[in-house]
């Protein structure tokens, strides 16, 4: 049963490892900036909700991610394990995906921290051409992931649930990489 979180920030290859990473495990790949992009896509109450946040590269209120990735964990294909990639983003997150899985008796959780350095990130991002994409918005994201997300590295280490990876190397080392970790 692998469960694990990845963090890093936006650029560092985290969206396409996990991918790769769950597909090879046979276990969902649950990514909270595809589900809100979904969402926005089909204009649910919660993508209508969202959009702005978004758009701005600021993160989505609390309470809506949370109900979101709750729900996405009551699903029965989560039963065999998951990779959550883009939660938890904040410390408060993490708090509450913590309490959650230890209700669930699910605390066993390794998290992934895939880290590349600002330039490398930044020059991948601009290379993807998303909508959020564009520098300011770039700037912006990786900002926020400085002040609120970089601090779960800390909180992680200190569960002694983290594990660094680096990201910058040519995606296929960093999947053989992530293969040996989960296999040890
Ligand atoms: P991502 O695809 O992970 O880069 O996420 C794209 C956007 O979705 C982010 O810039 C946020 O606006 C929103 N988002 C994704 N995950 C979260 C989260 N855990 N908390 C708040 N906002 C999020």
């Amino acid at each position: 049963m692998t469960r694990l979180i990845f963090l890093g920030p936006p650029g560092a290859g985290k969206g396409t490892q996990a991918k790769t990473l769950a597909d090879f495990l046979h276990i969902p790949h649950i990514s909270t900036g595809d589900i809100l992009r979904q969402a926005t896509k089909d204009q649910t109450p919660l993508g209508i909700k969202a959009q702005a946040y978004m758009d701005a590269g600021d993160l989505v209120p609390d309470d809506l991610v949370q109900d979101m990735v709750q729900e996405r964990l009551q699903q029965p294909d989560a039963e065999v394990g998951w990779i959550l990639d883009g939660f938890p983003r904040k410390v408060s997150q993490a708090e509450f995906l913590g309490q959650l899985l230890a209700e669930n008796k699910q605390g066993d959780v390794k998290v992934i921290n895939l880290d590349a350095p600002d330039d490398v990130v930044i020059t991948r991002l601009l290379a993807r051409g998303r909508k959020d994409d564009e520098e300011k918005v770039i700037r912006h994201r990786l900002d926020i992931y400085r002040d609120e997300t970089a601090p779960l590295i800390a909180y992680y280490t200190h569960l002694q649930q983290l594990i660094s990876v680096n990201g910058n190397h040519p995606p296929e080392e960093v999947a053989t990489v992530l293969q040996n970790i989960i296999a040890h």
